[in-house]
This record gives C-alpha cells, sequence and structure tokens, in this order.
C-alpha cells in the first residue's frame, strides 16, 4: 500500500476523532523519527511529553523484551516484583508515601479526585464534595479528569460533569479564595500548565494555594503528568517551588512509551482514603508496565537526566528568545525547562506541517501557540538544528493581513 492508500484507509476504519498529520511515522532512533517512506524527522515532540529517553535507548528496550518473554501480566490480585519495585523507587523521587498505578494521564487524575473526596467523607462526612479547577487546565477526556479540564470548548456537548467543579484563575490568588465553600475537598492544579498554553505558576500563587488548603483543610492535588518526570528541571515541577502536593498524579513519560500512569499521596492521605473495594483497574501496575518504569527510572539516575535538562533547557530558551527579537510573528515565549512554548499571531495550523516537511516535528498548544517538548536527551545541536529549521519557515511566511 502507498502511504496515501494507508492514511485512506485509516480514515475509512478509524473513530475520526484526530485531524492527524498526513505522515505515517514508521521507527525511531535517538531523537529523529521516521515515516515509512524514509523521510528523517527532528523530534521535538516525543510523542507529547512521552519518550524521554529518546528512541532505541538499549538498556529501556532489553529490559522490556526480557519481561515479554517472562510474565506481561498478573491482575492486582496477586503481588509481581517489577511494580512492587517501581514503586519503591517513584516514592524515592517524588517523597511521596503511597503509589497506585494506572494506565494513563486521566486514569490518574480519576484515582486523585476520588482519594480527595474519600478523604474529606472520612474525614468530615462530606457528601456534596466540590473541587476547585484552574481555568485553562488539562486533566484529560474521561468524565471525572474532563469536569476539571478548564476548556468550556471540551465539555460543552457531554452534559452534567459528575462532580461540581469551579474554576480559578491561574497565579491569581484571590480567585482561589473566592471559589471557597464549606465542601470544598480539592484543590487541583498543574504546576505548569501544558494544553492551556505552557503556563508556569508563580512561586508565590503555589505557596498561598498551599496555606488557603491548610487552612480550610484541603487538599491539594498537582498534576505532574506533563510537567513531571523531569522536564521543567526537577523530578516534579513542585520541588523546585519546596510547595508539596497532598496528592499527585504522573504518567506521560513514566514509562517512555508503554501505557502506564500513577497517582500518588502521602501517608496521611492515604489513613483516610481509598480502601479495598474503593478501587481498581485489570492492567494498572501490571510487570510489564512497571518494568519500564523501574528501567524509566534506573536510567533517569544512570543519565542524570534532570542535570541535562538544566544544562540543554536555558539553551532552548536563549534561542527561542531570540526567536521573537527577531521575528515579528513570534509574539512571545513562555514555558519551562524542556516544556516550551512560541506565540505566534497566526494559527500554528499553517506552520506546523512547513515544519514538517523540512524535517521538524513540533506541536501545537492551543490555535497560536507552537509547543516544544523534545525527548529529554536532546543535546545544544540538536536545538541549533530545530532552530535553523524554524527560522527557514518563519521567514518565509507571509506579513499578517491588518
Ligand atoms: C496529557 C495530560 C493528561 C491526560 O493524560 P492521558 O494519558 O492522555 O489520559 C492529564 N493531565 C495533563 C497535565 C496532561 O498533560
Amino acid at each position: 500500500m502507498t502511504t496515501k492508500e494507508l492514511i485512506a484507509q485509516a480514515e475509512e476504519d478509524l473513530l475520526h476523532t484526530y485531524n492527524r498529520y498526513q505522515i505515517v511515522l514508521d521507527r525511531g532512533e535517538g531523537v529523529y523519527l521516521y515515516d515509512r517512506d524514509g523521510k528523517k524527522y527532528l523530534d521535538f515532540a516525543a510523542g507529547i511529553a512521552v519518550f524521554a529517553l529518546g528512541y532505541g535507548n538499549k538498556a529501556y528496550n532489553d529490559a522490556l523484551k526480557g519481561q515479554i518473554d517472562k510474565l506481561i501480566h498478573t491482575s492486582n490480585l496477586f503481588y509481581n516484583e517489577p511494580s512492587i519495585e517501581a514503586a519503591h523507587k517513584l516514592k524515592a523521587v517524588s517523597s511521596m508515601d503511597r503509589v497506585f498505578f494506572t494506565n494513563s494521564g486521566a486514569e490518574s487524575i480519576e484515582g486523585a479526585l476520588k482519594s480527595a473526596v474519600k478523604y474529606a467523607y472520612t474525614k468530615r462526612g462530606e457528601k456534596q464534595p466540590e473541587v476547585i479547577a484552574l481555568e485553562h487546565s488539562f486533566h484529560g477526556r474521561t468524565y471525572g479528569a474532563l469536569s476539571v479540564t478548564g476548556n468550556p470548548h471540551y465539555r460543552e456537548a457531554f452534559g452534567p460533569m459528575n462532580c461540581n467543579v469551579s474554576f480559578a484563575k491561574m497565579n491569581d490568588l484571590a480567585s482561589v479564595e473566592e471559589k471557597i465553600t464549606e465542601h470544598t475537598c480539592a484543590v487541583i492544579m498543574e504546576v505548569v500548565q501544558g494544553e492551556g498554553g505552557l503556563i508556569p505558576a508563580d512561586e508565590a500563587f503555589l505557596r498561598g494555594v498551599r496555606e488557603l488548603c491548610d487552612r480550610n483543610g484541603i487538599l491539594l492535588i498537582f498534576d505532574e503528568v506533563q510537567c513531571g518526570m523531569g522536564r521543567t528541571g526537577s523530578m516534579y515541577a513542585w520541588q523546585q517551588y519546596g510547595v508539596k502536593p497532598d496528592i499527585m498524579t504522573t504518567a506521560k513519560a513514566l514509562g517512555c512509551g508503554v501505557p502506564v500512569g500513577a497517582f500518588l499521596m502521602t501517608e496521611e492521605v492515604a489513613q483516610y482514603s481509598l480502601v479495598p473495594g474503593d478501587h481498581g483497574t485489570t492492567y494498572g501496575g501490571n510487570p510489564f508496565a512497571t518494568c519500564a518504569v523501574s528501567k524509566v527510572l534506573d536510567l533517569y539516575e544512570e543519565l542524570d537526566i534532570v542535570s541535562h535538562v538544566n544544562e540543554v533547557a536555558p539553551y532552548l530558551e536563549e534561542k527561542l528568545n531570540g526567536i521573537v527579537e527577531k521575528y515579528s510573528c513570534a509574539t512571545e515565549r513562555r514555558g519551562k525547562g524542556l516544556m516550551q512554548g512560541l506565540v505566534l499571531d497566526r494559527p500554528v495550523s499553517g506552520v506546523i506541517p512547513a515544519l514538517m516537511d523540512k524535517g521538524l516535528i513540533a506541536i501545537s498548544a492551543g490555535a497560536q501557540i507552537l509547543r516544544f517538548v523534545p525527548p529529554l536527551v536532546i543535546t545544544k545541536e540538536n536545538v541549533d538544528e530545530m532552530i535553523g529549521i524554524l527560522e527557514e519557515v518563519l521567514s518565509a511566511l507571509p506579513d499578517r493581513e491588518a
């Protein structure tokens, strides 16, 4: 089949929930991807902030192959060694106390919300739980996660949401305080908003929210699904602010491509929260997925991924700042670490295919923002290569019509 025929086939068989770019990816090597026609792309998307270690890491691949031959799945009715190891390592890097493995980011959010609601139920008999989330947040597509996602467009067609949620503003403490009622059981937020436009929280805001939560007996949930796993220059973004959540979610880079997530909590929350019968998953934490987590965490340490991010990220920032200075179509750079956005004065939908044509994969975050979330192992040379392609495309853009 030609690539064109293959894409036509996909559009007949798959439910049309994505407007996909017109390429069929075939294999990866380091920070490069190849489509089935052999065209090479520098990857600044990493499968949406997932493939942190780059493609074809031998130690990672060998660990997975070994686990496939040993045991892939057990269910949670039994113990398995990889999940025990992975949980222990995850606790160490997150300084949380209890881990529940899931299959995705959204499922981690579901668990985090249920944990907070159960905590309020046990502690004070709360039966009308309310949650405060932030505008422009993104927490996933399942009903609970969608309920706390601050993009009305995503929620509009899907009827009443399944928990009472109000939306406050990022970096506006008064707007959070205003939403607190006697029924509020949690505040949920990303430390750096991803889909909503690469918006980092201010330190004063995070500290303020923590204090508000403590004063009112409210749990603080940090969604670290995208900004976690070293991407912003610490294993979890909150660690740079010194503001610890009560519950935290992680996914995306956690398995570096194997679908796995987790929600974690402090012992204090665990004491009053989910117990046998409250929550479960058939696949979550299976030996294959947690073997990936365990190996990923080992490799983060061995390769000192976090230090590498702190070395490369300032260079990427500097180069993107240079783009903003040089090209009037680029109005702002924002983000943190290797989670960067470039705001354009026009829709990026016309720009991304041009970048792809020239061999660069970048994605969007909202209509006018180019998002750069590369594998965390990229080098300064890779940044230069990316900037070169970006400049070629931006300099060829027509002036914006008034
Ligand atoms: C991607 C994302 C999710 C949802 O994760 P899925 O694995 O797609 O369900 C939740 N929260 C944040 C911050 C994300 O970036």
